[in-house]
């Protein structure tokens, strides 16, 4: 057994009264028709929930929950990710804890890829629900980066605000910023109803405090494998996706980018031995590249289009203005521009991205200000139809 599926059977936290019988049994039943003989195997703990029976755990009970906790962590419950498939990120947050179980549909049912939780810190025990709940999102975002980015992802919680908060305009303050830093991952949100989020709850409650409040797991199969598997798999309508979400090819010409990759000769090398560049790969005829990052201390791979120099301004310009995000500072842009591209033949990324930043004419000559919204005019009210006609431009568009 891998020894991370041993570790989260250990810390699965014994139910000490009926309400955790019932909590632990909620969450367990909703795979029931994947486990043999579940009523039988689930008897000694469920009989302890009857009215009658007086809460006491044995031996008997001990072997039911041990042997139940295995099932949940093994196939065929857990599955291997699907990059065809849209994933669902069901998180939640306790007074303690948060957890997150990240999901996949198979035969109409969402099954779990993997599961997480982490104790929160003091700091982070004071925080208001909204605030515990929001932490839960980005964490678990962050955990799953180099399963879920670039690829359709849900995040399902039984706390409502939650959906408004990353709908509507940004909050202030680090609500805010963790806001900023889903974006990237553009989420759905969906509200799902508490006892619907049986397992990111039981996750949110497991206690994994090994002197250290911050220490983080995650139990998937195998999760070494996953990070090679993302490297080597084979062009998946949802690798597509990646590639065609960035750059969006409303604004940018996929065949210009093939064309200059192939004009630049170290690239042409790379393209030429691309057996040997393990880090390096095709997709359709567009170079990429893995690159490994550091968050919160978990080395991820972060797949980026490869940017020859002769289009880095025009990358960085991307990435500093879109459609959907407008014109961001220098940082937000940075952000952005490495988690997409590999800029070819630079040191230092940052001071470029800040001289095509500081040089945006569209930002000069806002005054740094984003511009004001034109008010809403009024127009005066016809008498009879087709008194008066309006019009409006639109474009350029895109070619399709
Ligand atoms: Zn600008």
């Amino acid at each position: 057994m891998h020894a991370d599926h041993k570790r989260v059977i250990d810390k699965y936290p014994r139910p000490q009264n009926k309400n955790e019988v019932r909590s632990f049994l909620g969450m367990i039943s909703y795979f029931r028709q994947y486990v043999p003989l579940f009523a039988k195997r689930a008897e000694n703990i469920s009989k302890l929930v009857r009215e009658k029976e007086i809460f006491r755990w044995e031996q008997e009970q001990e072997d039911a929950f041990q042997d139940l906790k295995s099932t949940l962590l093994s196939p065929p419950i857990l599955k291997y990710p699907d990059f065809r498939q849209p994933f669902f990120l069901a998180t939640d947050a306790s007074g303690t804890g948060i957890g997150a179980a990240l999901l996949q549909e198979r035969e109409g049912k969402l099954m779990p890829i993997s599961f997480s939780s982490r104790t929160l810190t003091d700091t982070e025990r004071r925080y208001s629900t909204t605030k515990r709940e929001a932490l839960a999102v980005v964490w678990a975002l962050r955990n799953y980066r180099y399963l879920v980015l670039g690829y359709d992802v849900t995040i399902l919680t039984d706390h409502q605000p939650l959906s408004a908060l990353f709908r509507d305009t940004l909050p202030d303050g680090q609500l805010g910023r963790w806001a900023v830093l889903c974006q990237e991952y553009n989420p759905k949100i969906k509200y799902i109803q508490g006892k619907l989020n049986v397992l990111a709850d039981n996750l949110s409650r497991i206690d994994l405090d090994d002197n250290n409040p911050r220490n983080k797991s995650l139990y998937s199969l195998d999760d070494e494998l996953f990070v090679d598997e993302i490297a080597l798999v084979q062009p998946a309508e949802g690798r597509t996706a990646h590639i065609r979400a960035y750059p969006k090819p409303d604004i940018w010409d996929s065949s210009e980018l093939i064309k200059l990759q192939k004009g630049d000769p170290e690239l042409r090398k790379i393209v030429r031995e691309i057996a040997q560049h393990r880090d390096f790969f095709l997709e359709g005829e567009v170079l990429h590249k893995v690159v490994e990052v550091m968050r919160c201390g978990v080395t991820h791979k972060n797949i980026t289009v490869v940017i020859p120099p002769t289009l880095r301004v025009k990358a960085i310009k991307l990435c500093h203005h879109t459609i959907d995000e407008g014109h961001c500072g220098v940082d937000r842009t940075y952000i952005k521009v490495k988690s997409r591209f590999h800029l070819v033949g630079i040191s230092n990324v940052k001071a470029e991205v800040q001289e095509v930043v500081q040089s945006c004419e569209a930002c000069m000559s806002a005054n740094g200000r984003p511009p004001r919204p034109v008010p809403l005019l009024t127009y005066p009210l016809p008498s009879v139809p087709w008194e008066s006609t309006s019009m409006d431009l639109l474009g350029p568009l895109p070619v399709t």
